[in-house]
């Protein structure tokens, strides 16, 4: 055994754990801005939800309020009518005028019970409204605590990330290049781990069989191993309690 490797084997362990570590707080980094994002679209298609009831309310009030319009104008008819039938001359006319003022009648009392009737539904729908409105404003206040508190979180991760970044450089610094490339390439190509230990005689990473000479290369600590199939790294597994 070599200290040179056993020393490797150590340095990049070291990495490992870094990397491990920095891919955790990258994903986290990536994942707070979705969130917002996931959260913010929440937000305006309850905003959209609400700005539609809101519309339809005042759809029907004009509604409403083409009713009230005609119902007066129902009623004046109605008045008008009644003069009339005071200076009518004759029985014809006088039961013509009834005739209409009846018609009137009928479909003044129709308006009115349509408007008792929609005050009623109005009322439900501005109450509804009022509570779809306070349950959206609270939701509003939610969103912008938590797009805060993500936002720290995101700094902090950001902070955290370039410490770790700058401590892995000067690990880097420390170790043998030919093995740190190695490291670095399976780790970009496969991602995850760069080293695995060797359990059981199969590797920890892709955890096919690792043939006899291998292992015994590996125990041996001479020279940096790599697992055939998946090209990691390999270390025995009590590389850091062995003796010197
Ligand atoms: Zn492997």
């Amino acid at each position: 055994m070599t200290e040179t490797v056993r020393q490797t084997l150590i340095g990049l362990l070291e990495l490992r754990d870094l990397d491990r570590e920095l891919t955790r707080l990258h994903k986290r980094c990536e994942e707070c801005p979705a969130l917002i994002e996931k959260n913010n679209r929440d937000v305006e298609h309850d905003r959209g939800e609400l700005d539609t009831k809101r519309q339809v309310i005042q759809t029907f009030k004009k509604e409403l309020h083409q009713n009230e319009v005609d119902l007066k104008v129902y009623e004046e008819k109605i008045t008008k009518l009644n003069h009339q039938l005071v200076g009518a001359r004759t029985n014809q006319e006088y039961s013509a005028i009834q005739d209409q003022t009846l018609l009137l009648e009928k479909k003044k009392g129709d308006v009115e019970t349509w408007i008792l009737e929609a005050l009623d539904q109005l009322d439900t729908m501005e109450k509804t409204f009022t509570e779809s409105e306070q349950e959206f404003n609270a939701r509003l206040e939610e969103f912008k605590d938590l797009k805060g508190a993500l936002e720290k979180d995101l700094t902090e991760y950001e902070s955290e990330a370039g410490v770790m970044e700058q401590e892995r450089r000067d690990k880097m610094y420390n170790l043998d290049p030919d093995a740190l490339k190695v490291y670095d390439r399976v780790r970009k190509a496969l991602g995850g781990d760069g080293i695995v230990s060797v359990d059981g005689r199969t590797c920890g990473g892709c955890y096919m069989a690792i043939t006899n000479n291998d292992f015994v290369r590996v125990v041996a600590m001479r020279e940096i191993v790599l697992c055939k199939s998946c090209q990691r790294i390999l270390y025995p597994s009590d590389l850091k309690t062995r003796e010197r």
